[in-house]
């Protein structure tokens, strides 16, 4: 697939492949960009500022609601495609589309709301004699840089409110996952005019960093790991900067929690997407009156999980990225049981597929859950009461969610004020995410919110007039 600068595709002699994690296969071509196409995109994507502060709030939502419709009657092909690119099961493509479906809507709903407000300068000194009000103005050209786990919805979470808000947008999408991105791409530049959305394809470190450092980019909005977001707000100067990062998830079962229900949360939170989630459960931490009877169940409805051919619907536990990423998980988990920690199922790696794992007498010291591990596994740190267990949940750089099963009132809420997270769910594990909530961690997890009403908020500036009637 070509890029999209200023309307047209654009190719280049460099090429990428994108191959199938499942089986190897090269399933398409995209263009590696180097700084001077990252150059023509910032120019195109300047150039049609105008056209979109020309367009009606009204007209930018009725385009957007045209994209909701393509990308519904395109829902089965782009699930599809997702499956080819990333491995992850075909229901959860299908999720994943219409998400990402759910998150246009809302963005188009949400186009209509852009209030200021009036502001009683009256209220401080010297401001009698003043009308004041708000107004929310688009930012510009904003770069959405995000990661392969989620790619499309994901890039919509930026896309769609930057465009909602009259912003013209650059994507750079995941080298390993750029196809769906261009694909819905293509259906905005059908409505929108030329230069509006833009994709830019290549490496990171070069058309990423480009980006990031151009004063001609207004804003960042970057989705990915805790190391490159770093980098990004180091180098990203006076723009404004909203890093959606990596996530180490606890979710805490107390001795009162109904268990068959903490197993179901877990299983879905740990091995959803193969456990690449940002938002997934990382550590469970069990009280240890009830671990035994906890791990045992744990076990019995993992090994009912199916791994396979991803675009066969009976799958539930598709590849992981890559057979690199799968091997990394492998040796993180061994490196665990080196130190003590006992798999009582799966722990078996084939490509880039590696199998539903539950690690039980899992140290909070132990890699395993001290770094972000993308991959199926389920760690099970026991922890002998309550106040242990928050202490363990909070010993972590980051804080994207966390999520807590009892049955117990003061004990959730409790857990609801300590735990230092961006969300805190109780009786439903971390991995759990409408689209149209404020979205966002503390800590090493990021910077700012996501979620449509919320994005709005990154992805405008706001001017203050002032009239004085005196
Ligand atoms: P990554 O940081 O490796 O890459 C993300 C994007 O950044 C890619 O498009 C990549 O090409 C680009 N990039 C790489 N180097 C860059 C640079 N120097 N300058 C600018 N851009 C650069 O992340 P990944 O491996 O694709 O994704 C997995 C990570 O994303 C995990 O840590 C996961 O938790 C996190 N994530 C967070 C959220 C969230 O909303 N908080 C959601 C999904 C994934």
């Amino acid at each position: 697939m070509d890029m999209l600068i200023g309307g047209k595709h654009i190719s280049s002699d460099d090429l990428a492949e994108v191959k199938n994690p499942y089986n190897g296969e090269v399933i398409d071509t995209v263009p590696i960009a180097h700084r001077q196409t990252a150059d023509l995109a910032i120019m195109e994507a300047n150039k049609a500022k105008e056209s979109l502060i020309e367009m009606s709030a009204f007209k930018v939502s009725n385009k957007l609601l045209n994209v909701v419709k393509k990308l519904e009657d395109k829902r089965e092909e782009f699930a599809k495609l997702l499956t080819l690119e990333v491995g992850k099961p075909i229901n959860e493509s299908l999720v994943e589309v219409d998400r990402s479906i759910e998150t246009l809507r809302l963005s188009a709903e949400e186009a209509k709301r852009i209030y200021g407000e009036s502001v009683p300068l009256d209220a401080g000194l010297n401001g009698k004699g003043f009308f004041a009000f708000t107004q929310k103005l688009p930012v510009g050209v904003v770069a959405a840089i995000t990661p392969f786990n989620y790619p499309l919805n994901l890039t919509i979470h930026k896309i769609a409110p930057a465009i909602a808000c009259k912003n013209t947008v650059i994507v750079k999408p995941p080298t390993e996952a750029p196809l769906t991105v261009i694909k819905f791409c293509e259906l905005l530049n059908e409505e929108f005019p030329p230069g509006v959305v833009n994709v830019v394809t290549g490496y990171g470190s070069e058309v990423g960093d480009y980006l990031v450092c151009s004063d001609e980019v207004n804003k960042i909005s970057f989705t990915g790991s805790v190391t490159t977001g770093m980098m990004i707000s180091q180098k990203a100067g006076m723009k404004k900067v909203t890093l959606e990062l990596g996530g180490n998830d606890p979710v805490i079962i107390l001795k009162d929690a109904d268990i068959d229900k903490a197993v179901k949360g877990i299983i879905n939170g740990a091995f959803l997407n193969a456990g690449q989630v940002c938002m997934g459960v990382k550590r469970v931490i069990v009280e240890e009156d009830i671990a035994d009877e906890f791990a045992r169940k744990l076990v019995n409805e993992t090994e009912k999980l199916i791994m396979g051919n991803p675009l066969d619907t009976k799958t539930t536990l598709g590849t992981l990225i890559s057979e690199k990423a799968a091997i990394q998980v492998e040796e993180t988990v061994k490196n665990a049981v080196e130190k003590g920690a006992k798999i009582l199922t799966g722990g078996v790696r084939d490509g880039a597929f590696y199998s539903a794992t539950v690690v039980d007498y899992v140290t909070r010291d132990m890699d395993l859950v001290v770094r972000e591990t993308f991959g199926p596994i389920a760690p099970i740190i026991r922890v002998k009461n309550l106040d242990e267990a928050i202490d363990v949940a909070n010993d972590t750089e980051y804080g994207l969610q966390a999520g807590v099963f009892t049955s117990d009132y003061s004990s959730s809420m409790r857990c609801a004020q300590e735990i230092e997270a961006g969300t805190v769910f109780v009786n439903k594990q971390s991995t759990f995410r409408t689209d149209n909530m404020p979205f966002g961690g503390f800590k090493n997890s990021g910077v700012g919110k996501e979620g449509i009403k919320y994005a709005f908020d990154e992805m405008t500036k706001t001017k203050l007039i002032g009239l004085n009637l005196r």
